[in-house]
């Protein structure tokens, strides 16, 4: 008998989780408002809200945390991040923060002005609001293949160098003072850039005289994709590619949240001396003196641990394996998801899942509810509801994908866990004929409306 694949780790410490009953559920949901935000969390049995700060640490983050140094001012847990940040991706300066969010905060207070224009591959939704906010305006350049749910193509979060190109020749040069890539592609299901593309793009972008910058925080996962798909990449260590990845860049924002493996966190990584001492000065404002930034010493610390394990190819390699055994399932018994599978999650196309209930019924979100009640799984709703209103008009949105996302947190939850998620995902699909309604609002807020709104099933 061949052996099957197992995780490349065993469990040293647990935490209880609890079924429920239908009935109970479906109580929770009605005062839940059908919102699967506004739930406790013990009322979940796998939570797949997202991987962000949901992942387990190891024994060797626990130990560091032990040792973290918490002077205020050049504390060893800061030399620490500091030689590892350069050792990892060979930047000389960084800046840590509280969050991916705040790294972008901090950057972007240097980089970005009124009336500029920011290309990218799909800026996610906290990246595309520091722009927004500071009357700047992101523009997508990603390649036309990720929007083909039906297409195989092995990076597609790469960017297309026509349309970057284009951006760049229609606008006065001076208005475009970074382009953003973002890997893994988030917004467009966690699809990895190749090392290719990240060479033209950086070639390009520096030769119209702007910078590049990662937001980075899947940056391990894609450098798996890398080694698996790209040629010439098989042979090269996980570290190895990211050193690469990061020689074409000039800074990175970072959520620690995702590939470093820790709760909370975040960092902003320099090659350019000049930008860090401009930054240090927001940073200083916005999140702390710049040996601590928004963290405490041992969060430093088990940052840096988690850092060189998420580059590890056997950690990296029980992960996405995993997120693939699921998909495997799911595809197995006809369950429209997008494909490949990307490195975090499994979306699955809502639409097709129910194709008769209308847009105008919050298609996305009624699966989000069916999975709840059918067994306790908490997903998330990526359509018309994220998507909210039009800021002038105030009709709704309508996506291009009806999506509900399944995110999986690093080290959580076992295979048997999958097992038990992809009967809950094929007992639904096996009765959706009887679902031909789906959700109305009862009451949103202006903005953000997602997190809060308050729904009816039809
Ligand atoms: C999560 C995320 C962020 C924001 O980070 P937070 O830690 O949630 O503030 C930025 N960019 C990408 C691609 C992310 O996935």
């Amino acid at each position: 008998m061949e052996l099957p694949f197992a995780e490349l780790y065993k469990i040293k410490m647990v935490e209880t989780i609890k079924q429920s009953t239908r009935e109970q559920r479906e109580q929770w949901l009605a005062e839940a408002y059908n919102n699967v935000f506004n739930l406790r969390s013990e009322y979940v049995f796998i939570d797949l809200l997202t991987d962000s700060g949901t992942g387990a640490m190891s024994d060797k983050q626990w130990s560091e945390m032990m040792v973290g140094d918490e002077s205020y001012a050049g504390a060893s847990s800061y030399i620490k991040m500091k030689e590892t940040i350069k050792t990892l991706f060979g930047f000389n300066d960084f800046l840590p923060t509280h969050q991916g969010r705040a790294a972008e905060n901090v950057l972007f207070s240097v980089l970005v002005k009124e009336g500029d224009i920011i290309p990218g591959n799909s800026h996610f939704d906290t990246t595309k609001g520091h722009i927004e906010f500071r009357k700047a305006q992101a523009v997508d350049c990603t390649i036309d293949e990720a929007f083909d749910t039906t297409v195989y193509h092995p990076f597609k979060g790469n960017l297309d160098l026509n349309k970057l190109t284009k951006v760049f020749e229609e606008n006065p040069l001076e208005k475009i003072p970074m382009v953003i890539v973002t890997v893994t592609n988030n917004t467009s299901g966690g699809q990895p850039v190749s090392m290719q593309n990240l060479k033209e793009v950086s070639a390009l972008t520096h030769q119209f005289g702007a910078k590049v910058v990662m937001d980075s925080a899947r940056f391990a996962e894609n450098a798996y994709f890398i080694k698996k798909r790209e040629e010439g990449y098989a042979d090269k260590t996980i570290k190895e590619i990211v050193k690469e990845m990061y020689s074409y860049t000039d800074a990175m924002t970072m959520s620690s949240k995702k590939d470093a493996i820790v709760n909370m966190g975040g960092f902003i990584g320099f090659s350019d001396r000049a930008l860090y001492e401009k930054a240090s000065v927001y940073n200083i404002m916005f999140e702390g003196f710049v040996t601590y930034g928004g963290m405490s010493g041992r969060d430093m610390n088990a940052l840096c641990q988690g850092l060189d394990e998420a580059t590890e190819f056997d950690y990296l390699d029980t992960r996405i394996r995993q997120v693939e055994y699921l998909a495997d399932k799911l595809l197995a018994h006809g369950v429209p998801i997008l494909q490949p599978t990307g490195g975090h999650a499994i979306f699955i196309d809502a639409t097709s899942f129910f194709p008769e209930i209308p847009k105008e019924e919050f298609i996305a979100q009624r699966l989000v509810v069916e999975l709840y009640l059918e067994a306790g799984l908490r997903t998330v709703e990526i359509g018309t509801i994220l998507a909210d209103r039009d800021p002038e008009t105030r009709e709704n949105r309508y996506p291009k994908l009806e999506l509900v996302r399944l995110a999986i947190p690093r080290r959580v939850y076992t295979n048997s866990h999958m097992d038990y998620i992809a009967a809950a995902v094929c007992n639904v699909f096996d009765r959706r004929k009887e679902i031909t309604r789906g959700m109305k609002i009862l009451k949103e807020a202006p903005i953000m409306r997602h997190f809060t709104v308050e729904l009816a099933r039809l």
